[in-house]
């Protein structure tokens, strides 16, 4: 049987572990870790690996018609049982040294450039939008990937014509803005809006274009509920609100401008943030975990 320690390790990242199957092939593992405020909390939330990852198998097949992706099998005895439902087969890709980030709202780092700037990765934007307002049009906003414990840079669409030529930076917006759009009208449905999400291309051996990492997951994406949405404030999130909440309110003693590690979580609250990741993919996908992978 095949066990995680027969592939070499590659990476690991805040959240997935990449390990090498030969030449051609990865093993994308993701892990129950979760972030908030730039750090990583502890402890880890049940599920939230297998969430991620069927929410990704989900998209890249509804997408497969607009674009090819990465994945070579969720369910193959490639995959090892210990990481069965949480981990991809998928090909090894050149990596394109840019995070497309597609927007439909103002959010995050977004509406601070904009607040800042009046434009956004040098798109000029109307005057008078707020924050969480909806864009006249979805735009592509790219950035540069950043070392661990750093942000993200927002760049302009010609900083990403110098880094990966001027043909290649328009298939990668075309994509982008593409995928975007496709995701925000299946989310509607759902009453969900899709404010943003954040893909990663790599390039295969024939030089194609191909969809890579995560997609559309809750941790890429800026997901709102529709019922209640309002420009002018901040709008809560689906899976992280709790657990971002529960961190600056009273019972947890931490205080964010402390720049101090936040506390250990408490049961009820990891309970309750996987019970948002469990149920975001049950609203997105109509679909349920339990029927997902091994377990
Ligand atoms: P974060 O998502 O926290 O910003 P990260 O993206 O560096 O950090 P992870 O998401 O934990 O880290 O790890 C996934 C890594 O795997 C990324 O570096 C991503 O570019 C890479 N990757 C994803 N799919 C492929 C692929 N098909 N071929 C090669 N590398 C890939
Ligand atoms: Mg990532």
């Amino acid at each position: 049987m095949t066990t995680l320690a027969d592939y070499p390790k590659i990476a690991a990242g805040k959240v997935r572990d990449l390990y090498a199957v030969g030449d051609d092939h990865l093993l994308l593992v993701t892990s129950d870790r979760i972030s908030a405020y730039d750090f990583i909390l502890d402890p880890p939330v049940p599920d939230k690996g297998r969430v991620l990852t069927a929410m990704s198998v989900f998209w890249f097949e509804q997408l497969s018609d607009l674009i090819p992706n990465h994945l070579v099998a969720y369910d193959d005895p490639r995959i090892p049982e210990e990481v069965r439902g949480r981990a991809l087969l998928v090909r090894r890709l050149e990596m394109l040294p840019v995070e497309a980030v597609a927007r439909g709202y103002l959010a995050g780092s977004g509406y601070a450039d904009y607040r800042r700037t009046g434009a956004l990765c040098g798109v000029q934007l109307p005057e008078g939008l707020e924050e969480s307002s909806k864009l006249p049009t979805p735009i592509f906003t790219p950035a540069t990937k950043a070392a661990i414990g750093e942000h993200d840079e927002n760049v302009s669409f010609d900083d990403v014509v110098a880094k990966i030529g001027a043909k290649r930076a328009e298939e990668v917006r075309e994509a982008t803005l593409a995928v975007y759009r496709l995701g925000a009208e299946l989310a509607a449905e759902r009453g969900i809006l899709l404010a943003d999400t954040k893909l990663e291309f790599g390039v295969d051996e024939r030089g194609e274009l191909v969809l890579a990492d995560e997609v559309l997951t809750p941790d890429s994406s800026r997901y709102w509920p529709a019922e209640g949405y309002e420009p002018g404030r901040g709008q809560p999130s689906f899976d992280k609100q709790y657990v971002r909440d529960w961190l600056t309110g009273p019972e947890s003693g931490w205080r964010r401008e402390s720049g101090e590690k936040p506390p250990k979580l408490p049961g009820k609250v990891v309970e309750a943030t996987r019970g948002r990741y469990v149920e975001a993919y049950g609203r997105m996908t109509g679909l349920s975990l339990g029927d997902w992978g091994e377990g």
